[in-house]
């Protein structure tokens, strides 16, 4: 067998109050188009130039920090994504919004003060950086935030507008008081807790984790949260060796190919929008399942990862569901390979944005 649905039998019991049918109506997308010219100022960013009634692509110069030679992460690619974007004509530079930092408030939703202390301030000691991946830095704790603020506006910007793409974030393996696997502060949480938390009833989020490896800090974070949704698929011998309880787990076996892939993602997606109906879906589109990636175990095609995005935001948004995407993780030595593949999600998002008449 190619892959086991061992995710099946773990569903928590939890499960059963995160799927009690929504009572409120489903948005639709002409609804969030028509909200679309509504001021930016409410949003925590900006937009570049003029308003553009294209895709949002959320960016931050700032996205990057410096990193010893020959550091194993891939820090280069962030900025690459859009300069191929722009450079393929995929988009222009007035549909790149700008995200503000995030906020200690902010972060403070999932985070621990005492973890926020240490880490903003560089208090952080050196078995606790091993864990991270990364030597701590001024440049570090900025880029993180930077990126996480980015992940929160995507969110807003995707209740708006029916969808938004970042060019990073997807940093699940943080959680509340510690990073880990180059992961500091976890994005796909602090925005599913904010806009979870300002909104009365409380949004019902769910988060489409298809990252290689499994979203353990998200998982954590929200496993007695009934009004979101962790869904990880993920390859189960990789990292991390100690898996936590997402509400729908999919662990597949090493070596999957595109074909098994998507019919597995296709087997769940449908009938958890179905049964949960979320108001916003966050989606971690990380390209490590492909077979070139140096820490993923799958061997995902690029033409199976467009496949994955595109089939993902369609189910969605023809669901009259905002998304907001992530790139996640990638690792490849070619940075500007890296930075192509992860530039697939905005290509597939601009294709449905176009193909949906948002
Ligand atoms: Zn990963």
């Amino acid at each position: 067998m190619l892959h086991s649905y061992s995710g099946l039998t773990s569903v928590r019991e939890m499960t059963c109050i995160k799927l009690i049918f929504s009572q409120r109506p489903c948005l639709k997308v002409g609804r969030l188009v028509a909200a679309a010219f509504t001021s930016c100022r409410r949003f925590h960013g900006e937009l570049v130039t003029r308003e553009s009634g294209a895709l949002p692509i959320i960016h931050h110069s700032k996205y990057v920090c410096d990193l010893p030679p020959n550091h194993r992460f891939p820090m280069g690619k962030f900025p690459r994504v859009l300069h191929f974007l722009i450079k393929d004509q995929v988009i222009t530079e007035k549909q790149v919004w700008v995200p503000e930092i995030a906020s200690k408030d902010i972060l403070g939703c999932v985070h621990t003060a005492e973890y926020l202390d240490s880490f903003i301030n560089g208090k952080i000691n050196e078995q606790e950086q091993r864990r991270t991946g990364f030597p701590w830095s001024e440049g570090l704790v900025r880029r993180c935030r930077y990126e996480t603020g980015g992940t929160v506006l995507a969110a807003e910007v995707a209740l708006q507008r029916g969808l938004a793409c970042s060019t990073a974030g997807g940093t699940h393996h943080a959680f509340p008081s510690y990073g880990s696997g180059f992961c500091l502060l976890n994005d796909l949480a602090v925005a599913a807790k904010y806009l979870m938390g300002i909104s009365s009833p409380k949004r019902r989020i769910l988060i489409v984790d298809l990252d290689v490896h499994q979203g353990d800090g998200t998982a954590f974070i929200f496993k007695d949260e009934p009004c979101v949704f962790t869904f990880s698929v993920h390859c189960g011998k990789n990292f991390p060796l100690r898996k936590q309880q997402s509400d729908l787990d999919i662990s597949v076996e090493d070596g999957l190919e595109d074909k098994e892939y998507l019919s597995t993602v296709a087997a769940h997606l449908p009938w958890l929008l179905e049964t949960f109906r979320p108001d916003l879906v966050l989606y971690d589109a990380g390209v490590d399942p492909h077979w070139e990636d140096e820490l993923g175990r799958l061997r995902l095609t690029d033409q199976g990862l467009y496949q994955r995005d595109l089939y993902v935001m369609k189910t969605v948004v023809s669901r009259g569901v905002p998304v907001a995407t992530v790139i996640g993780g990638g690792y490849t030595k070619d940075i500007d390979k890296l930075a192509l593949r992860h530039s697939m999600v905005h290509r597939a998002a601009t294709q449905v944005w176009r193909e949906c008449g948002m």
